[in-house]
């Protein structure tokens, strides 16, 4: 059913006014600016990949052609994000490592100009054969092609891309102008803090905005829920990362779903002081265009089209993030969650209010190998946790808080089916931003 709410109107007529209206004129300007400044235009929403990768690593594709293929098809930021580099520098691609690379050349040759493409042989690092390689273009020095104030920028960035021990931890580093090494950490836990640390320190010291994303947990099994809950520092992790294999968006029998770690690491981080919301990205972690880029992308609404806007706004989280599903509105309230669908003809949406409630069940099952061994990452968490509170068949519902919630956050599941999906069954899906309602009182000190 859907749900419809009406809001207050705000209007300055008023019975009797008029007569003073016409003495009062600056008054009424005076007024005029105030309701305008109370009830303000909404912001506009910008579309945008903070998770992608290039030539400048192990990405398929030139990083121009990468900057035009997601402009073109109406983003209008994306940061880019290769391990442990920053694009810049001089930097030699070798071309026998993808299938498909000289096809690519020829395509970058007319793309870009013959002339502006340098290539020389090289011997390859593994059998001593030359190779040829190309020169790729630094982000500083392709960026002004595609940049358009309001329309499309680049954010500089690098993925992290650290172990510990056999543990794969990944971060995204969004609007870095200093490449930060690889901590390997004994920790799980260390590699999440120091990423942390490491982008905080750089932005305080450079006075630039800079935001680090948590990528990934379920890359090879690399990171826990349990890591997820003990960070205090964490803010965003991701939710639906795109790439084909080796990440497990939907989990399977020894995972948890992203969707689920982020459930149980929000239920435990909001039952105890100290901890905050985590907000979940939906990203790409595109390495060739031609396989599944475009499948996760998130929605920011900001006043500008800038890093500073664009991450001020994620760090309150506004954004949503989302595989297909567009929203008009995704509004948080201290007391209401409400969500207004943009809709496609022809297509229906579901809207699921998620949560877990205070005093939920905090037992949890490590899973063990036939010998006994505990295995990680753990995998049974109470069904209490994540549940879905309401759903509402529409494109417009609002959630107000009973006062026992946790938090809340939106799932908004479309009857498209999603294109590629991971697996089959999957339908193009939006998640809000949870809603922190419950909070226990801080914690007495002594
Ligand atoms: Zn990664
Ligand atoms: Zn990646």
């Amino acid at each position: 059913m859907q749900e419809n709410r009406s809001r207050p109107i705000k209007s300055l007529r008023r019975r009797g006014f008029l007569a003073a209206a016409i003495l009062l004129v600056p008054a009424i300007l005076g007024l005029a600016g105030v309701a305008a400044a109370a009830a303000p235009a909404p912001l506009p929403w910008w579309k945008g990949n903070v998770h992608l990768h290039s030539r400048w690593s192990d990405g398929a594709d030139f990083p121009e052609v990468v900057a035009a293929w997601y402009k073109d098809r109406g983003y209008h930021f994306i940061a880019v994000t290769d391990h442990n580099r920053l694009q810049e520098g001089e930097y030699w691609s070798a071309l026998a490592r993808q299938p498909r690379d000289n096809e690519r050349l020829e395509q970058y040759r007319k793309w870009l100009g013959g002339a502006a493409v340098q290539t020389r042989e090289q011997p390859d690092p593994k059998t001593g054969k030359p190779v040829v390689a190309v020169r790729l273009t630094p982000l500083a020095d392709y960026r002004a092609k595609f940049e358009q104030p309001g329309r499309f920028i680049i954010i500089p960035g690098e993925e992290i891309t650290d172990a510990a021990g056999k543990s794969a931890v990944h971060s995204g580093a969004l609007g870095l102008a200093e490449v930060i090494p690889p901590l390997k950490p004994a920790t799980v836990q260390e590699a999440i803090q120091g990423h942390i640390r490491a982008v905080r320190d750089q932005a305080e010291r450079l006075k630039q905005p800079m935001l680090a994303i948590l990528n990934h947990p379920n890359f090879r099994a690399g990171v826990p829920v349990e890591d997820l809950q003990a960070v205090p520092d964490l803010e965003f992790v991701e939710i639906m990362n795109s790439l084909p294999s080796d990440v497990e968006n939907t989990g399977d029998e020894n995972l948890l779903s992203h969707e689920r770690i982020w459930d149980a690491a929000l239920a435990w981080r909001l039952s105890q002081p100290g901890f905050g919301v985590i907000y979940g990205l939906a990203t790409d972690d595109s390495h060739d265009l031609a396989a599944r880029s475009g499948g996760g992308w998130i929605m920011v609404r900001a006043k500008s089209l800038t890093p500073q806007a664009l991450f001020a706004a994620m760090k309150a989280g506004d954004f949503y993030s989302t595989t297909g599903v567009r929203l008009n509105d995704a509004r948080r309230t201290p007391r209401e969650l409400a969500v207004e669908v943009d809709p496609e003809p022809g297509v229906t949406y579901t809207i699921q209010f998620i949560g877990t409630l205070a005093g939920y069940d905090r037992s949890r099952e490590q899973d063990k190998d036939e010998k006994g061994k505990l295995l990680p990452p753990t995998k049974r968490y109470s069904p209490d946790i994540g549940k879905v509170l309401r759903e509402v068949a529409g494109t417009k519902a609002a959630y107000q808080a009973a006062g026992n919630e946790l938090y809340v956050r939106a799932r908004i599941v479309s009857s498209k089916p999603k294109k590629d999906p991971d697996v089959p069954g999957f339908f193009e899906t939006a998640w809000t931003q949870p809603l922190a309602i419950s909070r226990p009182a801080p914690a007495a000190s002594n």
